[in-house]
């Protein structure tokens, strides 16, 4: 069996990983150029889940080299005000060995980290453009250099906007939340420290501003690992009708616009926003997934973003990636061993579907620009009693217990007996 991937990322790269370790041909092509030609450069949150996928699919060198270019993990995660006023403290399990801890790690150290080992089945520079199946069940991918190649199955792992997907599941459709996120990083210095909220450094800090706008502020250290240098990221998110014109606007134009829209905010949040390096600052319109009626199973399948884009909201669309790369393996080495094919991807599609878009809406609730607080009056309202929740929510045990254990358990929820079984 010859398995296509279309699509470098976090999921595409983990499936490719766990189909080589188990002795399946497998070959994956990526439109980047060259392996760090990746633009953006963010801070991702490796949850339980994105943990045991990666434990599972990547061979034992590989995994320990991910967790090596890891950053600091987080010990609690703290809800604020946007004037730094404590709202809710929760504390992140650190106890955990690492096939299933929850991790730091910038796209691309996780990148770089997960293409060791597969030189023989990456191919940069290959636009795929799209496929025909064949009349002896195989499927072709051909790709804008002219070349194609042929596959018994061919997976989209090619991200928000896949053309697997426009190509396989012409119906699926992908909206606008009407939330606009810009994030930015400065360098971690003794200086810049100090203008973080109380505990931001070792956890995940969430603000919550007066009209439904949320700021979050992630401290990624790699304790002298040479990973990459000591930073803070931040994002700042509301929606769209709040924001000016951002076309056009230069990365450094984007972080004085969000300065313009935050003067009431704590001064030290407003100069952490002003000392972002302007090269690091971006604008995300944040899009998302509508859920998908199940559809026939055959020998093209997606995983990740191409088939369930969710908004970074809960922190979960890579981890959710990597959770359908193992799943998808697994079902796929059964094929190898002998299986119906088209039936172990109905399997992996059936139950991929369920989660996958459980946990789009989900992060849709998080960010979405229609909720009540993003309305104009009625909002600031929304926003008070958000607040209120939240106290409240911390100040009684068993109420904050409970919302942390769910949170948890949003995070975790495969089991980790799973193995991709090394061929031989
Ligand atoms: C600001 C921000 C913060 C986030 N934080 C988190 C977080 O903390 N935790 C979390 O779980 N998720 C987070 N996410 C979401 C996460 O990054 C994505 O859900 C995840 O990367 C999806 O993985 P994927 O493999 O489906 O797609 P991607 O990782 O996007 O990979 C798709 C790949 O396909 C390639 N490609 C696209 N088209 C083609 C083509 N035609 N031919 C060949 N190759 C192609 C692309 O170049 C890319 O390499 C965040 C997202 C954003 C924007």
């Amino acid at each position: 069996m010859r398995v296509l991937i279309i699509g470098a990322g976090t999921g595409g790269l983990c499936l490719a990983h766990g189909l080589k370790k188990a002795g399946v041909d497998v070959a994956l092509f990526e439109r980047d150029r060259t392996p760090r030609s990746m633009l953006i450069g963010y801070r991702v949150g490796i949850s339980p889940d994105g943990s045991k996928a990666l434990h599972s699919c990547l061979p034992p060198d590989v995994f320990a080299e991910f967790v090596r270019t890891t950053a600091r993990p987080p010990k609690h995660i703290v809800m604020r005000t946007e004037k730094y006023k404590e709202l809710l403290v929760g504390d992140i399990a650190t106890d955990r060995d690492d096939s299933r801890s929850e991790k730091s790690v910038s796209r691309i150290a996780m990148r770089t980290a997960l293409l060791g080992g597969l030189d023989d089945v990456v191919r940069f520079d290959k636009t795929f453009t799209r496929f025909t199946r064949n009349d002896d069940g195989t499927v072709t991918a051909f790709f804008d250099d002219g070349t194609s190649e042929t596959g018994d199955v061919l997976v989209g792992a090619d991200g928000a906007q896949s053309r697997v997907r426009r190509q396989h599941l012409p119906d699926a459709k992908v909206v606008d939340t009407g939330i606009t996120s810009i994030a930015g990083k400065l360098p971690l210095t003794e200086e810049n420290a100090k203008l973080l909220p109380p505990l931001a450094d070792g956890g995940i800090t969430l603000l919550f501003g007066p009209n439904g706008e949320f700021v979050i502020i992630h401290v990624m250290r790699f304790d002298g690992t040479g990973v990459e240098d000591d930073y803070i990221m931040w994002g700042y998110a509301a929606s769209h009708h709040k924001f000016p014109d951002l076309k056009d606007m230069s990365q450094a134009e984007l972080k004085q616009a969000v300065l313009t829209m935050t003067p009431k905010f704590h001064p030290n949040l407003r100069k952490l926003f002003a000392l972002a390096t302007p090269e690091t600052v971006f604008q995300v319109r944040v899009r998302t997934s509508e859920r998908l009626r199940p559809w026939k199973p055959s020998n093209v399948t997606m995983i990740g973003d191409s088939v369930h884009l969710m908004t970074p909201g809960r922190g979960i669309g890579a981890n959710t990636a990597l959770r359908d790369a193992e799943l998808l393996c697994r079902k796929l080495v059964e094929a190898h061993h002998g299986k119906n094919v088209v039936q172990v991807i109905g399997e992996y599609e059936q139950e991929m579907i369920e989660y996958g878009f459980e946990a789009v809406e989900a992060s849709r609730e998080m960010m979405d620009g229609n909720s009540l607080v993003h309305k104009p009056v009625i909002g600031r309202v929304a926003a008070a009693f958000q607040r209120t929740f939240l106290r409240v929510t911390n100040a009684v045990p068993v109420l904050k217990r409970k919302m942390l254990a769910e949170d948890a358990a949003e995070r975790d929820h495969v089991s980790s007996d799973h193995e991709v079984v090394h061929a031989g």
